[in-house]
């Protein structure tokens, strides 16, 4: 059974060309993976769909109204017979990264709310039981860049999702040694003075293999010394921040 993905969002159409193109396209053709984006208006209350309020005790924005994002997700998880994981997307979750993208990707329903404006109703989060994820330290208008971020990265990971049986085992970050993947080159081999390595080329595969292994430690070593040793202090997951 393929995995099921719904997206809970104001703008469903900001979905359109990053589900409909390129690798996460074939993939929902081949189905190994079912995208489905529910527009939170369907769900808004009144003669005009309201869907956001003003503030209890004041402050700017507006915030998202628990009484249509929680049954817009009780719709979604209805809709899909196995149970689901919950995920509302915030600068103040818990920071998305591989290990949790893999983690995802054993999931057979997901449930992912695009926040917006101020983002959502407390007791929204707390009635759902969802995880607040985050895309990194910066603020953005609203959770549908996240969402796209999330969901890309799972989907990749869906066996069969990319060409390659095992096409995403050496990335960088994969389980498979944690490390960055070192550099790539194409054709031509030799372009305004610069040779693609000549192991590379040489057809000896045990070669290039050591090749590509010493040029993912040093990238590693250079660019990222914490992936090389996750208990030290600077490599410690900040999984602090998961706020439940
Ligand atoms: N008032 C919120 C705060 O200070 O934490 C920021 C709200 S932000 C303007 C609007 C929405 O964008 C958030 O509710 C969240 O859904 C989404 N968002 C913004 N930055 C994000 C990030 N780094 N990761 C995940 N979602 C983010």
């Amino acid at each position: 059974m393929s995995m099921v993905i719904h997206v809970v969002t104001l703008f469903p159409e900001m979905f359109s060309g990053v589900f409909g193109t390129s690798i996460l396209k074939r993939a929902r053709r081949d189905r190994r993976i079912d995208i489905r984006v529910v527009p939170l208006r369907t769900f808004g209350v009144g003669p005009h769909r309201q869907t956001d309020d003003y503030p209890f005790g004041g402050g700017e924005g507006m915030v998202l109204r628990a009484d249509v994002v929680v049954p817009a997700v009780e719709w979604a998880m209805m809709h899909q017979a196995s149970p689901a994981r919950v995920l509302v997307t915030s600068p103040q979750g818990r920071l998305f990264d591989q290990r949790l993208a893999e983690e995802l990707a054993q999931s057979e329903h997901l449930i992912i709310v695009a926040g917006h404006y101020e983002g959502l109703d407390e007791r929204a989060r707390l009635l759902l039981n969802a995880e607040e994820v985050s895309i990194g330290d910066f603020v953005l208008t609203g959770g549908e860049l996240p969402a796209m971020v999330m969901v890309d990265a799972v989907a990749r990971l869906i066996p069969g999702v990319l060409g390659a049986k095992d096409g995403a085992r050496h990335d960088s970050f994969s389980r498979e040694h944690g490390w960055l993947e070192g550099p790539q080159y194409t054709r031509p081999e030799e372009y305004r003075g610069l040779q693609v390595p000549e192991v590379l080329l040489s057809g000896n595969h045990q070669a290039i293999r050591a090749y590509q292994e010493s040029m993912a430690e040093l990238w590693t070593k250079t660019r990222r010394p914490d992936l090389l040793n996750p208990l030290s202090p600077e490599g410690t997951h900040d999984e602090g921040r998961d706020i439940d």
